[in-house]
């Protein structure tokens, strides 16, 4: 795969990088029409949006022009003053959430670190020392040591142990295994509306109102990691909107910034007044280019019509899998929402090997949790692109049933 130019550029990547990514042999240089295009030219169709994070697509041209704009201003501004873009931005997400208050961080991990703090600072200040946290089983919250701790997937967690105590699973969509650890130690609940990682598994409706009402109950703070289902990508602005309740602290990260690093903590007054000066911070966290990436983000998100295509395109995309799927029995079940779409692929058949076949065939695509193939492409996604995708996508299948 790859000239002699790109093999010497990806040598060069595994001796002086470190080796803890299992990477495909492609070295992208731009993006452009739903396609991402490697050193040498070869196009390649994008169904995965750098997981779930080219929320805009590569062609927005508004979007380029504000960062510039940006860049030509200010980069970077410590937290110890204001500055402009966070201030709007800050806003446009309290109101985009319907939160009181948000707090910028770098990424999904430390959203979630930031929240998990949150949950112990409560704890240990208004409920009488409450230090236990439920998460679940089969759950993906990021790989910095807290994140990592109510990660429910032994194969990120084992050779980091011990992680941080007093943490406790559950099994997803089972109300029964969460009430058996309630006690009145528990002093947070974390959860994916929709597990991502672990194969794109939605919560059920009656499942989340009973967790609902059990942290209300219980005085639990419920915090939802929408890092990879928010920011539209369910096909609502928050995942949360399709269940018919909201949580008490809801973290984000992924698509807020249409690619720039950025993420972010958003709760109501009642739990954020915990984070108190000096309680937490850090040095990038509402970085002015990030910010006004946010800003436009979130202003063109709001656009009925944005929605509307999401929704649209995410139910184009399983009318045509509906149709695969008649044709192709290695796919056992189509679940998700919006633009974050998971296929079931029967055992006998390894998900790996489509993922790598499509790479071959120069279509990108994810894989998540146990044999499930996971589409999440740009939230502008066009049905042309749609169409080409999945194209490619049942040649694979194709040759891969014949095998
Ligand atoms: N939470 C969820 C639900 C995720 O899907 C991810 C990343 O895949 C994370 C947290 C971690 O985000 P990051 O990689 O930005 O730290």
């Amino acid at each position: 795969y790859g000239g002699k130019i790109v093999k010497q550029m990806m040598e060069n990547c595994e001796k002086h990088g470190f080796n803890n990514y299992t990477r495909y042999p492609v070295v992208f240089e731009s993006a452009k029409n739903g396609y991402m295009i490697d050193v040498e030219g070869t196009k390649y169709l994008d169904f995965m949006a750098g997981i779930a994070v080219n929320s805009m697509g590569y062609d927005d041209e508004d979007f380029k022009n504000i960062l510039k704009d940006q860049i030509g201003k200010i980069i970077h501004c410590s937290n110890i003053y204001y500055n402009a873009p966070m201030i709007r931005a800050t806003e446009l997400l309290s109101k985009a959430t319907g939160f009181d208050k948000v707090f910028f961080c770098n990424s999904g991990a430390e959203a979630n670190e930031g929240a998990l703090k949150l949950a112990r600072i409560f704890g240990k200040k208004s409920k009488n020392g409450a230090t236990k946290i439920i998460a679940f089983a089969n759950s993906f919250h990021g790989r910095t040591l807290g994140a990592l701790s109510v990660t429910g997937q032994p194969k990120y967690r084992e050779d980091f142990t011990p992680l941080i105590p007093d943490v406790f699973f559950a099994e997803y969509n089972n109300f029964d295994s969460v009430q058996k650890l309630i006690d009145d130690k528990v002093c947070g609940l974390i959860m994916e509306p929709i597990q991502g990682e672990g194969g794109v598994i939605p919560a059920d409706v009656e499942f989340m109102k009973q967790i609902r009402e059990l942290c209300t109950k219980e005085n639990i703070m419920l915090i939802f990691d929408e890092v990879q289902t928010g920011i539209a990508r369910s096909g609502k602005m928050f995942a949360f909107e399709h269940l018919g309740m909201r949580p008490d602290v809801l973290t984000l990260a992924k698509g807020l910034g249409g690619g720039v690093p950025i993420g972010a903590i958003c709760a109501d007054e009642k739990f954020a007044r915990y984070f108190t000066p000096a309680t937490h911070g850090t040095t990038f966290g509402g970085n002015p280019l990030a910010t006004r990436a946010v800003e436009y983000v979130l202003s063109r998100i709001s656009q009925k019509e944005f929605l509307e295509n999401v929704k649209n395109s995410g139910e184009y995309f399983i009318e045509k899998f509906e149709i695969l799927k008649q044709k192709h029995p290695m796919i056992k079940q189509i679940r998700g929402k919006g633009l974050l779409i998971g296929l079931v692929i029967d055992e006998k058949f390894s998900v790996a090997d489509i993922v790598k076949k499509s790479f071959e065939n120069h279509l990108l695509i994810l894989s998540a949790g146990n044999n499930t193939l996971r589409f999440a492409p740009s939230l502008t996604i066009t049905r042309d692109t749609i169409d080409k995708g999945l194209e490619i996508l049942e040649k694979v299948l194709n040759s891969i049933e014949k095998a």
